[in-house]
C-alpha cells in the first residue's frame, strides 16, 4: 500500500473532529478510504471511524488528555499514521467557516493568511477559532504539508448589492457586518452534480433546502447562488435544531433590557436552546419530535415547515420563480414525512409531489406532469473539500466519481 496518494479532509467544531480519508486512486476515480470523527472533546472524548463501505474500523473511548484540536489531532495522526503507513499525504484540506468578504475560493494557507482568517473569529465566534486551531495543529503535526482552507461562505461571494446589504449605518456595516450566507460547500456539490442528477433543471432556477440540524435555503440560478436564508450569522432564516432562524431583533433587545440576560447567556439562548429544541422542550432531533404525540412536538415540526415554505416563497421571489426545489442534509435526505409537508405548503408555485418516489427518497420526488420538479440530492461537503484541495494541489484535472 505504498503507492497511495491521499488527501485528509477536517472538520473541526468546538467539541468534535471530523475527518475524512480519500485515496486518489488510478481512472480518475476518488475512494472513500475513512470516516470519521473525534466527539466530546474536553468531556468524554470517543473516536470511532468506518471504512468506505461502512463497516467499523474502531469504537474507542479516549482519555482525559484530548481535550482540544491540538490533543485530538496527536491521537488521529497516530491512527492515520498506522492505518495508512506509507502513504502520500498530498495535503489537508479544512473547512472553515468563514472566509469573509475577501476569500471568495478556496485557498492555500499561509502564515499570512491564517492571520487573515483569525481576524474573522468575532464574526463567527463558534466556528472560526476551532476551524482555526486545527489548521495550527496540522501545521505543527505534519509541517510541510499543504493545507487548504474551503469556505462555507465562498460560493454565496458575487451576490447583488442587495442581496448583501445589511441596513445599518455605514460604520457599523464597515467592520464587516453584511450578509455572508453559509452551508456554502454543500450548495457547491449540490449544484456541481445537478447536471449529472437532475439535467433538466441545472440551468434553470433551483431552491436547494439543506436540512439538517442546521437549515438553510439557496437560490441558485445556473448553478451560481444568488441569494441564502442565511445572513451575517448562520443564526438567520429557517428554524433549526437549536437555532431560531429570522427572529425580529427586538427580541434580542428584550433579552437584554428586559430580561437582563447577560451575553453569554443571549448566546446560548440563540445557538443552543431555541429552535425546535426551544418550541418542543423535548428534542432538537426531527426523527423524536415527528414521532411524538404531544402537541409542543407537533408545533414544533409545523413551525419548521410554515418557516421553510414562507422562506421558499422569498426566495422564488428573488429567482421570479423556480423550476427546481432539492432537498439535502439529514433531514432533507431522509424524512419523507417533511419534505411532503414543504411541498404540500409550496404547491402553489407548481410543485405536484409523487409520493410513492418520495417514499423511496428517489432522486425525483415530483410527479412526471408536475411545472416545478422537487428532488433529493444527498449532500457531501467532505467529496467538495477534498476535489478542492487536490485541485488547488495539482490534481485538478481528475474527476471526483466514487462518491461514498
Ligand atoms: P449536521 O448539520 O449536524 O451535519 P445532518 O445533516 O446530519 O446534521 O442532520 C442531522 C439531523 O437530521 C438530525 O438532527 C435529525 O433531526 C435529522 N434526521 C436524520 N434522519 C432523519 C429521519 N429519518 N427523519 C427525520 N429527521 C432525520
Amino acid at each position: 500500500m505504498n503507492d497511495r496518494t491521499v488527501v485528509l479532509v477536517l472538520n473541526a467544531g468546538s467539541s468534535s473532529l471530523k475527518f475524512c480519508v480519500y485515496q486518489i486512486a488510478e481512472a480518475n476515480a476518488w475512494h472513500m478510504e475513512a470516516r470519521g470523527q473525534i466527539e466530546g472533546i474536553g468531556t468524554a472524548p470517543r473516536f470511532s471511524a468506518k471504512d468506505g463501505a461502512g463497516a467499523s474500523l474502531g469504537d474507542q473511548l479516549l482519555d482525559q488528555t484530548v481535550r482540544d484540536a491540538r490533543s485530538g489531532l496527536e491521537f488521529l495522526a497516530g491512527w492515520l499514521r498506522d492505518r495508512f503507513h506509507g502513504s502520500r499525504v498530498l495535503g489537508v484540506g479544512h473547512r472553515v467557516v468563514h472566509g469573509g468578504a475577501r476569500y471568495a475560493v478556496p485557498t492555500i494557507v499561509t502564515p499570512e493568511i491564517l492571520k487573515a482568517l483569525q481576524a474573522l473569529v468575532p464574526l463567527a465566534p463558534l466556528h472560526q477559532p476551532y476551524n482555526l486551531a486545527a489548521i495550527e495543529a496540522v501545521s505543527e503535526r505534519l509541517p510541510g504539508v499543504p493545507q487548504v482552507a474551503c469556505f462555507d461562505t465562498s460560493f454565496h461571494r458575487g451576490h447583488e448589492p442587495v442581496a448583501e446589504i445589511v441596513p445599518l449605518p455605514e460604520d457599523i456595516r464597515r467592520t464587516g457586518v453584511q450578509r455572508y450566507g453559509f452551508h456554502g460547500l454543500s450548495y457547491e456539490y449540490i449544484a456541481s452534480v445537478l447536471p449529472q442528477v437532475a439535467p433538466e433543471i441545472a440551468r434553470g432556477r433551483v431552491i436547494v433546502a439543506h436540512l439538517g440540524s442546521g437549515a438553510s435555503l439557496c437560490a441558485l440560478n445556473n448553478g451560481k447562488s444568488v441569494d441564502s436564508s442565511f445572513g451575517f450569522t448562520a443564526l438567520d432564516g429557517l428554524c433549526m435544531g437549536t437555532r431560531p432562524g429570522a427572529l425580529d431583533p427586538g427580541v434580542v433587545l428584550y433579552l437584554f433590557q428586559g430580561l437582563g440576560l447577560s451575553t453569554k447567556d443571549v448566546e446560548a439562548t440563540l445557538y443552543k436552546k431555541s429552535g425546535l429544541l426551544g418550541i418542543s422542550g423535548i428534542s432538537n432531533d426531527m426523527r423524536d419530535l415527528l414521532a411524538s404525540s404531544e402537541a409542543p412536538a407537533q408545533l414544533a415540526v409545523a413551525y419548521f415547515v410554515y418557516r421553510a415554505a414562507k422562506e421558499i416563497g422569498a426566495l422564488a421571489a428573488v429567482l421570479r420563480g423556480i423550476d427546481g426545489l432539492v432537498f439535502t442534509a439529514g433531514i432533507g435526505e431522509n424524512s419523507a414525512a417533511i419534505r411532503e409537508k414543504i411541498c404540500e405548503a409550496s404547491s402553489w408555485l407548481g410543485i405536484e409531489l409523487d409520493r410513492e418516489a418520495n417514499g423511496r427518497n428517489a432522486p425525483r420526488i415530483s410527479k412526471t406532469a408536475s411545472r416545478v420538479s422537487a428532488w433529493v440530492v444527498r449532500t457531501n461537503e467532505e467529496l467538495m473539500i477534498a476535489r478542492h484541495t487536490a485541485s488547488l494541489l495539482g490534481l485538478g484535472d481528475r474527476k471526483a466519481v466514487v462518491t461514498h
